[in-house]
C-alpha cells in the first residue's frame, strides 16, 4: 500500500464523516481497491444488524471458537500485588489461542455472503494467518497467506499449522522480509485478483476495515461488561489491553467508551526502551501520516518512509496504529503507555507463577501495566485486563530470552 507522510489522494469525505474518527482513518487506496472497499462497506452495512447473519456469527463464536470466554478473578495475583482486584478476560481460551478468530469469523461470513471463493491475508507472527486458514478450511475457500521470510523462519510451527489446514504460505523476501513487506505483498496479490476477499487482521487499514474489526471484536467487552456486573455489581475502574494495530484493545474498550468512570489504558511495546530505536511505541513517538491506506499515528524515518519497528512480541511490532486509537489518544478518552521487553517477560512469568496461566508475550505487555498500577489503587477498585492470547507459541523464545537475561528468571 502507499506509505507516505502526506496523502497522495484526497478522499471524497471530509474529517468527521463516515470512515473517520475525528481526523483519523479514511481510505487512501488506488481506484480499483476503492471499488472493492465500497462493495465491502455495502455488504457490511446490509448484514451487521441482520438477525440471520448475527445468529450464524454467534453460533460460530459459541460452538467453533468456544465463547463466551470467562472473566476470571485472579485472586492470587491480586493478593501478590496488594491493591486493586484484578480480573482477566480470557481471550487466550478461544480456539487457536487468541482473540483473532472473533474478527476472522465475521469477515469470512461476509466473504461468503459476497460469493467469494478465495481469501488473502497478511500475517506477522502467524496468529492471524492461522485463524484465517482455519476459517477458510471450514468454508471451503482457497487461502493465500503472505508472511515475511524472516517471520516464516521464526514462526515455523505456525507456518506448518496453516499448511496443515490447506493454506498456501508465501514467504516474502523483499525489504526486511517482515510484516511490513508481507502487507505490501498481500495487497499486491489483491490487486492481481480483485475477486479475492482480503481478510484484515487488526483494527487498521482503509475504511471500512477499522469499523468492521471493531464490530467483530466488541464481543469481548459485551461479555466482560455483563460478567463484571454479575460478579461485582458495578463497572471496573480500569480496562487495560495491549496495542499492536489495536484490535483486542478496541474490542476490550468498546462497551465502556461512554462510561466516563472507566479508565481505558492501551499498552504499546517499548521494546529495548524509548531512548533506543528498537521499540514500537507508535503513540508515544509517532507522528500523523498515511500508512497502509489510513491516516493515523505512525513511526516514520527522517526521509518519510515508514520506520522499522521492534518488539520481543511479533504481534506488537507494527509501525502504525488503528485510527480509532489515534482519535482516543487526541480526545483523551484513552491513555496510552508502554512496556519494555523486560517488563513483559517479568509479567509473563508472574502470571504463570501466581495463577498457572501462561499469557502470550503480547498480552504480557498489558499485564506489565497491571503490575505498575494495581498496587497504587485501593482494594475495592477493579481492573479488567484483556489476556489477548495464550503463551504456548512463546515458550521457546522466552527460554532463549531468559538464557540471555538470567537475572529475570
Ligand atoms: C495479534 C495479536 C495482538 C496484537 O494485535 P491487536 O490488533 O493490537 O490486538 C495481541 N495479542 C495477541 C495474542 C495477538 O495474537
Amino acid at each position: 500500500m502507499t506509505n507516505q507522510t502526506t496523502p497522495e489522494t484526497t478522499p471524497e469525505t471530509t474529517p468527521e464523516t463516515i470512515g473517520y474518527f475525528g481526523q483519523f482513518g479514511g481510505s487512501f487506496v488506488p481506484e480499483p481497491i476503492q471499488k472493492l472497499l465500497d462493495e465491502l462497506e455495502e455488504t457490511f452495512n446490509r448484514y451487521k444488524d441482520d438477525p440471520e447473519f448475527l445468529a450464524e456469527y454467534h453460533a460460530y463464536l459459541k460452538d467453533y471458537a468456544g465463547r463466551e470466554t470467562p472473566l476470571y478473578y485472579a485472586e492470587s495475583l491480586t493478593n501478590y500485588l496488594g491493591g486493586a482486584k484484578i480480573y482477566l478476560k480470557r481471550e487466550d481460551l478461544n480456539h487457536l489461542g487468541s482473540h483473532k478468530l472473533n474478527n476472522v469469523l465475521g469477515q469470512i461470513l461476509l466473504a461468503k455472503r459476497m460469493g467469494k471463493t478465495r481469501v488473502i491475508a497478511e500475517t506477522g507472527a502467524g496468529q492471524h494467518g492461522v485463524a484465517t486458514a482455519a476459517a477458510a478450511a471450514r468454508f471451503g475457500m482457497k487461502c493465500d497467506i503472505y508472511m515475511g521470510a524472516v517471520d516464516v523462519e521464526r514462526q515455523k510451527l505456525n507456518v506448518f499449522r496453516m499448511e496443515m489446514m490447506g493454506a498456501t504460505v508465501h514467504a516474502v523476501e523483499t525489504g526486511t522480509a517482515t510484516l511490513k513487506n508481507a502487507v505490501d505483498a498481500a495487497f499486491g496479490a489483491w490487486m492481481n485478483d480483485l475477486d479475492a476477499f482480503y481478510v484484515l487482521g487488526s483494527a487498521v487499514g482503509p475504511h471500512p476495515y477499522p469499523t468492521i474489526v471493531h464490530e467483530f471484536q466488541k464481543v469481548i467487552s459485551v461479555e466482560s461488561r455483563r460478567q463484571i456486573l454479575e460478579k461485582e455489581g458495578r463497572l471496573p475502574d480500569a480496562v487495560i489491553a495491549c496495542v499492536g494495530g489495536g484490535s483486542n484493545a478496541i474490542g476490550a474498550f468498546s462497551q465502556y467508551v461512554d462510561d466516563e468512570s472507566v479508565k481505558l489504558i492501551g499498552v504499546e511495546a517499548t521494546g529495548k526502551g524509548l531512548d533506543t530505536h528498537q521499540h514500537a511505541a507508535t503513540m508515544e513517538k509517532g507522528r500523523i501520516g498515511v500508512v497502509d491506506g489510513m491516516k493515523t499515528y505512525s513511526l516514520f524515518n527522517e526521509d518519510g518512509s515508514v520506520a522499522e519497528v521492534y518488539s520481543i512480541s511479533a504481534g506488537l511490532d507494527y509501525p502504525g496504529v488503528g485510527p480509532e486509537h489515534a482519535f482516543f489518544k487526541d480526545s483523551g478518552r484513552a491513555e496510552y503507555t508502554g512496556a519494555t521487553d523486560d517488563e513483559a517477560v517479568k509479567a509473563l512469568l508472574l502470571l504463570s507463577k501466581t495463577e498457572g496461566i501462561i499469557p502470550a508475550i503480547e498480552s504480557s505487555h498489558a499485564l506489565a501495566e497491571v503490575i505498575k498500577r494495581a498496587p497504587t489503587m485501593r482494594k475495592d477498585q477493579i481492573i479488567i485486563v484483556n489476556v489477548s492470547g495464550r503463551g504456548d507459541k512463546d515458550v521457546a523464545s522466552i527460554k532463549d530470552y531468559l538464557q540471555e537475561h538470567p537475572e529475570l528468571a
